[in-house]
């Protein structure tokens, strides 16, 4: 078993005082692993691949909290629906459009982040700026959609002021949904490069794999 003890509880104290969120971001990695940190009290875990994820699902505890972090496509949200706690990257229309769709025929009622584009790279997902006002401007259309807050995703770079100046860009479309939705106040962002940059900018809650679980072999992918 890969687990590490002392990162597990470096990352808990970095929060000093504040209320964030730690998700243990477990993709590719072997369900002892997520067990063995489920034993310490972690609760939340992340995974980005639809497959991966809906049999890692019944193999652990009911109550653990799945949250889904990866680029998701339409033609999948129907089958992470039933076991999904949260759903950071919801980046377009057309994708709440399914999941309003898909949990209306379930009768659930599905918490997303909306994804907000904040990185130099074209490869990275999220709305814009301008696609994000439009979006929050109606909430109607996605009853059985609850938005939460916001999600966003650095630059892979080493230029730290840069990823700070991304950090805060997102931290203001936080602000422009909590002036329409003032309970969706969750801003997912931070990840093992960069999170304690994340907290310093008001993240509330962070992704954390390789410094928890190791670092990824994505050979099987
Ligand atoms: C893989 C992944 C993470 C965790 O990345 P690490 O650098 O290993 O901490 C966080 N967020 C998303 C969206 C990811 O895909």
């Amino acid at each position: 078993m890969a687990i590490n003890v002392d990162a597990y509880q470096q990352i808990k104290k970095s929060f000093g005082g504040k209320q964030v969120q730690l998700v243990a971001v477990s993709k590719t990695k072997p369900i002892e692993d997520i067990q063995g940190y489920y034993d310490m009290g972690q609760r939340d875990f992340g995974e980005n691949y639809v497959q991966e994820f809906v049999e890692k699902v019944p193999a652990l505890p009911a109550d653990i909290r799945w949250h889904f972090i990866g680029h998701l496509q339409r033609n999948k949200v129907k089958q992470i629906l039933p076991h999904v706690y949260l759903i950071h990257g919801v980046d377009s229309e057309r994708l709440l459009n399914e999941i309003q769709k898909e949990a209306a025929k379930a009768n659930l009622k599905i918490r997303v982040l909306l994804q907000v584009f904040i990185a130099q790279e074209e490869t990275k997902f999220g709305f814009d700026q301008a696609e994000l006002s439009v979006v929050i401007s109606d909430l109607t259309p996605w009853p059985n959609v609850e938005i939460m807050g916001v999600m966003g995703m650095s630059s892979l770079t080493d230029n730290l002021a840069q990823v700070r100046a991304e950090f805060q860009h997102l931290k203001h479309a936080s602000q422009q949904l909590l002036a329409v939705k003032n309970d969706a106040n969750i801003i997912s962002m931070g990840m093992s490069s960069d999170y304690t940059i994340a907290l310093e900018e008001g993240s509330t809650m962070i992704r954390i794999g390789s410094v928890l679980f190791g670092a990824r072999d994505y050979s099987n992918k």
